[in-house]
This record gives C-alpha cells, sequence and structure tokens, in this order.
C-alpha cells in the first residue's frame, strides 16, 4: 500500500530523472503512523531501476538497511549531536555508486539539537546535485522553520483500525481476530499493533497496565502501583541495551589498544580512549533513558484510552472502544465516578506524560499520577 503510494509518487515528481526533483523531503505523521515506513518505501522507489517494484536486488537492499546509497539515522539517544550531524553530511556528501540518487533517511530528526539542526540546514540549503533528504518528524513544527521552508512536507495520518487490521492479517498473516483486537488496542499506531498481534509478553504487559485501574483504591495501591511501572520500564531499558552496552563497550576498549593486562582500568588505553569511553557511556545512558521513557509512555497511553474509553460509557456514545474486551470493568468506573472525575483522570495522565518530557524524576510523576487515579469505590 505504501509502496505503490510512493512509486506513484516518486514517478510523479522525478519526472525525467532528475529534473525538478525536491531535494528535501520530510515526512510528517503520529508515533505509529508508518512515516519511516513511507520515507523507506520512497527511498526504494527512487533506487530502484523499477521505481519500488519490491522485488529487485535494490529494493531488497533497502528493505534490510544494506543498500550502499541509502544512509540511514536513527538516533538512539534522547538527542542528536552536531558532532554526529557532521559526520553524517559527510557520508552523505559521497558519490552515489550507481549512479543514482544518494539518499539520506534520517529517523526522528526533532531529536537533533538546535545546533544539529544549522549544521543540517546547511546541508540541505545546498545540497550536492544527487543527494535527497528524507526526514521524519511526529509534526512539521517539530523542526526549525528555516529547514521546514526548505522540505516537501509528506503528512501521514492515523490509519484506522480496519487499514491497521488488513495490514496485520496480509502482510503479517495474524489471525483475523487477533488482528482486529491488536489493530483496536493499538489506535492507529501500526508498530505497536503489530508488537501486540506477534508478542505474547507485550500483550501480558498490556493486560497488567489495563488492570490497574480498579485497584487504585488507597494511597498505598496506587504508590505500588507507580513503582510497578517504573520497575517495569526499567526493567525494558535494561533488557533492550545490557547486552549491546558490553559489545560497545568491549568493542571500543579493544579499538583504542587495551591489553589483556590492562583489563578494566583505563590506564591501559592509549591516548583518547579514556575520554572516547567517556561519550560512549553517556550515549549508552541516554539510550537506557530513552527506552524507559518510550516504555512508560506506552503504558500511559493505553490508560489514557482506557479512561477515554469509560468516558465513552459514561456518555453512551456509539464509538469503537479501545478496551471492548474490559467493558466490565470499564462500566464499573463509568458508574463509581463522574464523567468530570474521569476527565480529571486524562489529565493527570497527560500531565504525567508531559513531566517525563521534560525530565521529571519518573518515580514522582508516575506517583502524583496514580494518585490522582484514585477510585475509592473502584
Ligand atoms: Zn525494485
Amino acid at each position: 500500500m505504501l509502496r505503490q503510494a510512493a512509486s506513484a509518487a516518486a514517478e510523479v515528481l522525478v519526472g525525467g530523472r532528475g529534473a525538478g526533483m525536491t531535494h528535501a523531503w520530510l515526512f510528517t505523521g503520529p508515533p505509529g503512523s508508518g512515516r519511516s515506513a513511507a520515507a523507506k518505501a520512497f527511498a526504494a522507489a527512487l533506487l530502484c531501476p523499477d521505481q519500488g517494484c519490491g522485488h529487485c536486488d535494490s529494493c531488497h537492499q533497502v528493505e534490510v538497511g544494506s543498500h550502499p546509497d541509502l544512509e540511514s539515522v536513527r538516533p538512539q539517544g534522547l538527542s542528536y549531536s552536531v558532532k554526529q550531524t557532521r559526520e553524517l553530511i559527510l557520508r552523505a556528501a559521497g558519490r552515489a555508486t550507481q549512479g543514482g540518487w544518494r539518499i539520506v533517511l534520517f529517523e526522528d530528526a526533532d531529536r537533533a539539537t538546535e545546533q544539529a539542526a544549522n549544521a543540517l540546514l546547511k546541508a540541505i540549503e545546498e545540497p550536492p546535485p544527487r543527494t535527497v533528504w528524507l526526514l521524519c518528524s511526529p509534526a512539521a513544527d517539530d523542526m526549525i522553520i528555516t529547514i521546514r521552508s526548505r522540505c516537501r512536507v509528506v503528512t501521514l495520518r492515523t490509519p484506522s483500525t480496519q487499514a491497521v487490521t488488513h495490514v496485520l492479517t496480509t502482510r503479517d498473516n495474524v489471525p483475523q481476530q487477533i488482528a482486529e483486537s491488536a489493530a483496536r488496542a493499538a489506535q492507529g499506531r501500526i508498530s505497536r499493533a503489530r508488537r501486540l498481534a506477534l508478542d505474547e509478553s507485550v500483550r501480558r504487559r498490556r493486560e497488567a497496565v489495563l488492570s490497574l485501574p480498579r485497584t487504585l483504591t488507597g494511597v498505598g495501591e496506587c504508590i505500588n502501583a507507580a513503582e510497578r511501572l517504573v520497575k517495569t520500564a526499567d526493567e525494558d531499558a535494561a533488557a533492550a541495551t545490557s547486552e549491546l552496552n558490553e559489545t560497545e563497550t568491549s568493542e571500543l576498549r579493544a579499538l583504542y589498544g587495551e591489553g589483556s593486562s590492562g583489563k578494566g582500568l583505563n590506564k591501559g588505553l592509549i591516548r583518547g580512549g579514556a575520554g572516547a569511553l567517556k561519550e560512549l557511556e553517556n550515549a549508552q545512558k541516554s539510550r537506557a533513558t530513552r527506552i524507559k521513557r518510550e516504555s512508560l509512555d506506552s503504558a500511559l497511553l493505553d490508560l489514557m484510552a482506557f479512561y477515554r474509553d469509560v468516558l465513552a460509557v459514561q456518555f453512551g456514545a456509539q464509538v469503537e472502544l479501545a478496551n471492548e474486551d474490559r467493558r466490565p470493568d470499564l462500566e464499573v468506573l463509568a458508574r463509581t465516578g463522574t464523567a468530570e472525575d474521569t476527565l480529571r483522570r486524562v489529565d493527570a495522565i497527560l500531565l504525567c506524560r508531559e513531566r517525563l518530557a521534560a525530565n521529571v524524576n519518573p518515580q514522582i510523576a508516575v506517583e502524583a499520577m496514580t494518585l490522582s487515579l484514585r477510585n475509592p469505590r473502584g
């Protein structure tokens, strides 16, 4: 679906293979709307001799990330530095190996620091003739206006439950019923729906989060719930990073000439090694914080959808519920509180998300939220 759209776009916009091509594109859309998938399909269409056929070597290389003329960037940490950006610009300036386009696909470009964004701006202001920048960010406003105004903006909408179900059943061979419930639960976030449909542990995690609202009857329960939410996010970050951190650290140590005698000691490293090691440690910390935040945010989004469903039940609204499978819980909470209570709870979740994004200590932010969700009669 995306591939067809992108290849059609490429055909129209590239025209005579070069004439009138825009050298900077900005793909925007809410998390999970598939902006990086769309950008990737567009890159495939530009690099493929047959405008993105999906079957040739070139398309396959784009898919697995090994195409020599496609530079893919996905910031791992909370931000992308000016140093990283300058290195990227140098790599992007290389000549295309196959005489076509040289493409840089920059996911989460909104994570570029202000200095990094300025370096990026210079690069897209005067791009080498056959270099194309594909930037992705949640909203066009996330990019500084000078970059935005030089990009052609492609805006993606949140796909419908039906469309997400269709992708899961046809692309991932998920049985219809599981696909439907995953698509409903993910509220348009395709990658989240896919994980819910395919990974039992992700489903169990969601169940655990959604069972919380009914348990929040006293202060003690609220504090316990907050602790559990934060601990789960910590575990996610540890699981995703510990092995990777070790590999990176030992590779770097080897690079700086650490012999068997100097193991574990920075003085065993040649000049510059300690600094590089410190830099790596900071990058690893930033990556772990990002994963922890994303894991917590995913739980908060599930909770928010839950209370929105409670509100829908309170108003008797004829809308699709994200948590149809938890209708009995929704009805209890709808009965034991007013719509005003429910709105106050949704606000508390929104506030918690804002605080987390602003670096507030997670335990404090989440505890304040669970206390606001308390329902003594739940
Ligand atoms: Zn192809």
